[in-house]
């Protein structure tokens, strides 16, 4: 056995051999896979093998596309047979909701480049004639669904990665990864130790027990999952076609033919977790008792849906774990806190995802960031608060609504509250409606007497409507307040801070006492953060930006550290208030005796407000004349009293994150994940404003930042005025131009002040001038559109400097 390689990939599921296949395709061929066992020896064996496209995340959208078509490569690459059936499927719709999630999906397929279609009950009826359409409104067709060969599947990838130079090693179980103090890792096995560059964690039922060995947590969990073939059934192999793949969303199951029958499988409701305690190391090639008194409404739902079940016996009955994270996207990339560890876990759908996950990882571990946004399926979306108690019930609530709709102001249950600040039961008491972020619960909107504590799931405008609007109207027309604990708060000190920030940040560092606004770039210049950069002295910064970044961002500090400058996260330890409208100055200057009055735009200083120490910024992503007062969490409730109590004079609100994101929509402010993304760059976005273009420091992002410079975008971001009565655009609504899609929308909203749906899209650089006229897809209905020029609020900056 090889003693030394470069990546050392530990699991030999369906992931892991696409890991080894994709480092060898990008260049790494002195790679290593070890699987304990035979290859397919975790989940991957007894998967259905079922793939699909479609996914809520465009990202993961993507991902899938790309695992589909490679099949035809692997197979041709390797002379092997993956098994591929592409049958097509049809995804059914019997409530209005879930249409209108089909009309949305099947809008965004239309600049992804993906053919599905909408089909009428009759149209059903004709494509997956075995289904009972009685109640069903419309369906989503997707011709490129299908299925293959599991255990086909994998071993081409394995073989594809052996003709290119990897090595497999079977019956080899990893006991321990110990890490070396130069960063690298020894791997101990049953047949010897290996020093690897970087271990890859692709150990599928047991990547939290391999996690282990190197110290960490990964945030996911086994299911036990149903599947059940029946006997030959003569409406099925009597047909010339092969039946296509038909998923019910109300019955919770996905079917397909398997040989001369038909295979069913549920996502039922009394889901239950597999090895709560951990992955036996001895469960092998083995399946799990039937347990089928757990899935028996979901059969008795389907004898309905599909009637020429109850004339098939039962052939065979699949009972098996797979792993799932919190939110049921996989965890991939680099690992935080550790160097060269690698995840490729929790890819719950591995037939339809594994090859996405292994080009990202690989493009990852070679190229140093991928192609795409990872936000979706980074391992670092979780951070080191996640724990074994609270993923098992997101995970099991993961699995029971993997067929609901998804709405896009959906706050899901499970788990919560979890993480709270000294405020919680201060809001709650005044009415708070939660939504929940990174962990941690964050106020959506305040509801007022009879108002219901319960923001409807609605691809139109919620009921949490009148709400916002009364919040916004409070804001605009005198003063709010809202907490600032969902920022992303870093400290950073020391002799070098000031260089450090120069080569990590794009924009202008700026002087004692000053803040400015920034974009933080990756080495290809995209957007890896929009940032806001407080100086309080020459060796002490602090930052902020997004709240659910923080794994994500620390990672790159880490990263790109330097001696002289520490990095300190003090999101939880720092925490207090935005105060923001016409009176905020008023209700401030009331609360302390310094020098309100003196505090210009983008100024930050030290005062003591009430009794509390803070550092006030004169700042506020509500556009408005606004101060963001950062204190220590333990004095929180103390400063929200004085604030409180001073606001009350003024008619002082509390405001929740559907009012600040209905505000920022007047000064046309984008947002993280939004419009500023790594799928974007700075001079697309307009961010290329921020970048200090005549700082000497080589800034990273800088070269690619200057090439975009030079040649300009090929697409840029516009708002738009959208004629939208009673929905507005969530995200990636196509933009069309003269009868054809030109682009996307990256987010949009409310404006509740203004009395205007608004919409940020992308359209083509050459297409786009002042005025311009076009179409936005909204729920499948186009609706005129009109960019916007200048922000329709405040143009000048009047309110915010004033
Ligand atoms: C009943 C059922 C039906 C399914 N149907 C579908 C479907 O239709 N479509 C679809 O896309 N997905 C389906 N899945 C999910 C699919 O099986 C998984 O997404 C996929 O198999 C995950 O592959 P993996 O490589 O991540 O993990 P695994 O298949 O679990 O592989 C992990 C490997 O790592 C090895 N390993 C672990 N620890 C060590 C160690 N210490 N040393 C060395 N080796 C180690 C294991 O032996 C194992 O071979 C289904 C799952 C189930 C249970």
């Amino acid at each position: 056995m090889k003693t030394t390689t470069r990546v050392a990939v530990i699991g030999g599921g369906v992931v892991g051999c696409s890991v080894l296949y994709h480092l060898t395709k990008l260049g790494w061929s002195d790679v290593m896979l070890l699987e304990r066992s035979d290859l397919t020896s975790g989940s991957t064996w007894h998967a259905a093998g079922g793939f699909h496209t479609i996914n809520g995340d465009t990202n993961m959208a993507a991902l899938q596309g790309y695992t589909i078509r490679l099949y035809k490569e692997l197979e041709a690459i390797t002379g092997m047979s993956c098994g591929l059936h592409h049958v097509g499927g049809v995804t059914l719709a019997d409530t209005q909701d879930r249409f209108d999630m089909m009309l949305a999906e099947r809008a965004k397929h239309r600049h992804m480049g993906l053919d599905t279609r909408i089909v009428t009950p009759e149209e059903i009826r004709e494509i997956a004639p075995v289904t009972n359409i009685e109640g069903i409104i419309g369906g989503l067709y997707d011709p490129l669904d299908g299925h293959l060969d599991p255990s086909g599947t994998t071993h081409a990838y394995a073989k594809a990665a052996r003709m290119q130079g990897a090595t497999i090693e079977t019956q080899c179980m990893v006991r321990e990864t110990n890490q070396r103090p130069d960063g690298t890792w020894d791997v101990v096995t049953d047949k010897g130790t290996i020093h690897a560059e970087h271990v890859v964690n692709a150990a599928g039922l047991w990547a939290r027990e391999v996690a282990a060995m190197a110290g960490v947590y990964l945030p996911l969990h086994p299911m036990e999952h149903h599947y059940i073939v029946t006997d030959d059934i003569p409406a099925i192999y009597e047909r010339g076609d092969e039946h296509p793949h038909v998923m019910d969303p109300a019955g919770e199951s996905y079917l397909r033919q398997e040989g001369r029958g038909l295979c069913i499988g549920f996502y039922e409701q009394r889901a239950k977790p597999w090895a709560v305690d951990g992955t036996p190391w001895d469960f092998g090639h083995e399946l799990l008792p039937d347990d089928l008194d757990k899935i028996s409404d979901s059969i008795e739902f389907a004898y309905r849906r599909f009637p020429v079940l109850s004339e098939a016996g039962v052939k065979t009955v699949i009972h098996g774990p797979f792993t799932f994270a919190p939110d049921g996207n996989p965890l991939v990339g680099p690992v935080p806190g550790l160097r060269n560890y690698w995840s490729a876990s929790a890819v719950m759908a591995g037939f339809s995802q594994g090859g996405g996950v292994g080009l990202m990882l690989a493009q990852w571990m070679t190229q140093g960031e991928c192609e795409r946004d990872t936000a979706s399926f980074d391992v670092a979306r979780f951070g080191t608060w996640t724990t074994p108690g609270y993923t098992r019930p997101k995970v099991i609530e993961n699995y029971q609504t993997r067929f609901s709709v998804a709405y896009p102001n959906e706050e899901k249950p499970a788990a919560r509250p979890f993480r709270t600040t000294p405020m919680y039961d201060i809001f709650d008491a005044m009415g708070a409606v939660w939504g929940q972020q990174y962990g941690l619960e964050v106020p959506n909107y305040f509801a007022e007497g009879g108002e219901p504590r319960y923001e409807t799931p609605s691809f139109r405008r919620s009921n949490a409507f009148d709400a916002t609007a009364r919040e916004v109207r409070a804001v605009r027309g005198g003063v709010g307040i809202n907490e600032i604990q969902n920022f992303g708060k870093y400290a950073v000190t020391g002799p070098k801070a000031r260089n450090w920030l120069d080569r990590i940040m794009a924009g202008r560092i700026p002087g004692p006492g000053r803040i400015s606004l920034t974009p933080m770039l990756s080495e290809a210049g995209r957007i890896i953060g929009d940032f806001t950069v407080t100086c309080l002295g020459e060796e002490e910064f602090r930052l902020t930006a997004s709240y659910s970044a923080q794994a994500y961002h620390l990672r790159w500090f880490d990263r790109h550290l330097e001696d002289g400058v520490a990095v300190e996260n003090v999101s939880d330890r720092i925490t207090g208030f935005q105060i923001a409208g016409p009176q905020a100055r008023e209700v401030l200057a009331a609360c302390t005796r310094d020098d309100v009055a003196a505090l210009r735009f983008l100024d930050a200083r030290r005062m003591t407000v009430g009794m509390a120490e803070c550092i006030v910024q004169r700042v506020s992503y509500t556009g408005d004349l606004g101060y963001e007062l950062y204190c220590d969490a333990m004095s929180q409730r103390s400063l929200w009293h004085t604030l409180w109590e001073a606001g009350q004079a003024h008619g002082m609100v509390v405001f929740g994150m559907r009012a600040m994101m209905s505000l920022r929509l007047d000064r046309l402010f984008g947002s993280w994940l939004r419009e500023y993304s790594p799928d974007y760059t700075p001079a697309e976005t307009g961010l290329d404003r921020f970048i200090h273009w005549s700082k000497d420091t080589p800034f990273i992002g800088r070269a690619a930042a200057e090439a975009e410079r030079a040649t300009g975008p090929a697409r840029v971001l516009a708002a738009f005025r959208v004629d939208a009565a009673d929905t507005d655009v969530h995200g990636y609504e196509p933009v069309w131009l003269d009868g054809e899609v030109v682009g996307f929308c990256t987010s949009g909203g409310y404006s509740h002040h203004l009395g205007q749906s608004i919409a940020f899209g992308f359209v083509p650089k050459d297409a786009d001038h002042p005025g311009l006229e076009v179409e936005i897809e909204i729920l499948g209905e186009r609706r005129a559109a009109r960019r916007i020029d200048t922000a329709p609020w405040d143009p000048d900056g009047a309110r915010l400097r004033g």
